[in-house]
């Protein structure tokens, strides 16, 4: 049972991004409604649960974990957690924890997540401006993430920002953003924001801004090289041989790369995700929660799903997705 997860397509799969809970303290306009109604806490997996079934992804070979959520560090004793998954670096099974996050609670935790063996963290972060912070956040406060910001970099984490790509939001400021990572010690990766139809968004702030012309305007004010850097997803990066920084781009939906896709996604309610293009999904709660003392049925229930993962997602499907028929939320699949 200890063979490594290995799909239909010659794909070893050895990363779980894992969404630990569907609730948020922002409201970011691009990912959720303002009033949104969240699960009840009997179909979250427990924190026991979410690590009885990392432990077996990982027993599985998963050697990378990405917690996310929603805001994966507002879910109560969630540090539990982290410190449960440490056992799995000290072992060596698990190369790298990692977490993604809107920092607004990162002053209060930076020091434990390194404490807990997380060595670079992703920090979602669209623009500089604390007006515009506000705006696109509607419950965010730029002080705090940056405080939090500073938190993790004192405590020893490599940071990442993430931001996403807005038209008429954040075009003007490229170059604010990029040389403030630079300053830093940051990369920087810009995501494509994929329109979704059903969270309110009649007063859209920005649109979708693509990451060619982004591209572009680096390419403008910038002497920019191609890195040839994969990390099995839909990221691309350049390297900028003024600062020495590496941009990544991200096209959530890209169809482009899925040939050489290691990841799979898990839901805050143990459903797994085989593709972020794709439907099909599979329920590892029940089988998690039908043989508490025997985790062979869960084995057997996500090599099952694996055999399933389908090669990617086709060119007709991802147009229907950018035409807002997106059904699932990302703080749902764990973006
Ligand atoms: N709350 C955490 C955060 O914001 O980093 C983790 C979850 S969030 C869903 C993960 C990432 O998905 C964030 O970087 C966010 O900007 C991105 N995201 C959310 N909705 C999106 C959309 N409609 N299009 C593109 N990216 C989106
Ligand atoms: Fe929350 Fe992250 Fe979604 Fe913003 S993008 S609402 S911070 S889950």
């Amino acid at each position: 049972m200890t063979a490594p997860l290995i799909d239909p397509f010659a794909r070893a799969i050895t990363y779980l991004r894992v969404s630990v809970t569907d609730r948020c303290d922002f409201r970011c306009v691009y990912c959720m409604a303002e009033n949104m109604t969240f699960l009840p806490k009997k179909e979250l997996l427990t924190l026991e649960e979410l690590d009885r079934m990392c432990t077996t992804f990982v027993g599985l070979g998963v050697e990378k974990l990405r917690i996310t959520g929603g805001e994966p560090l507002v879910r109560k004793g969630i540090m539990t957690f982290f410190n449960a998954m440490t056992r799995h670096l000290e072992s060596g099974a698990l190369k790298e924890l990692t977490v993604t996050t809107n920092g607004s609670q990162l002053a209060r935790f930076a020091d434990d997540l390194a404490a807990a063996g997380v060595r670079r963290i992703n920090v979602s972060l669209d623009t500089l401006d604390e007006d515009k912070f506000a705006a696109i956040t509607r419950w965010g406060r730029l002080p705090q993430v940056l405080n939090g910001i500073d938190a993790a970099q004192k405590a020893g984490l490599r940071i990442k920002i993430n931001a996403v790509a807005l038209k008429g939001f954040n075009e003007d400021e490229l170059p604010r953003i990029t040389e403030w990572c630079a300053e830093r010690g940051m990369d920087l990766t810009w995501i494509e924001v994929m329109p979704m139809g059903d969270i309110g968004n009649e007063n859209r702030l920005g649109q979708y801004w693509s990451l060619k012309d982004v591209r572009a305007q680096y390419q403008a004010q910038y002497s920019v090289t191609d890195l040839a850097e994969r990390t099995g997803g839909p990221a691309r990066y350049v390297r900028l041989e003024e600062t020495g920084q590496k941009i990544g781009f991200i096209t959530p939906l890209s169809h482009n790369f899925c040939e050489s896709c290691n990841r799979v996604r898990l839901t805050c309610t143990g459903e797994l995700y085989m593709c972020l293009g794709q439907e099909d999904m599979a329920d590892l709660r029940a089988p998690l929660r039908a043989w508490p003392e025997d985790d062979r049925p869960l084995q057997e229930a996500i090599r099952a799903a694996i055999s399933l993962k389908p090669k990617g997602h086709d060119f007709d499907y991802s147009r229907q997705r950018l035409d807002g028929q997106m059904p699932r939320h990302m703080s749902h699949t764990g973006g």
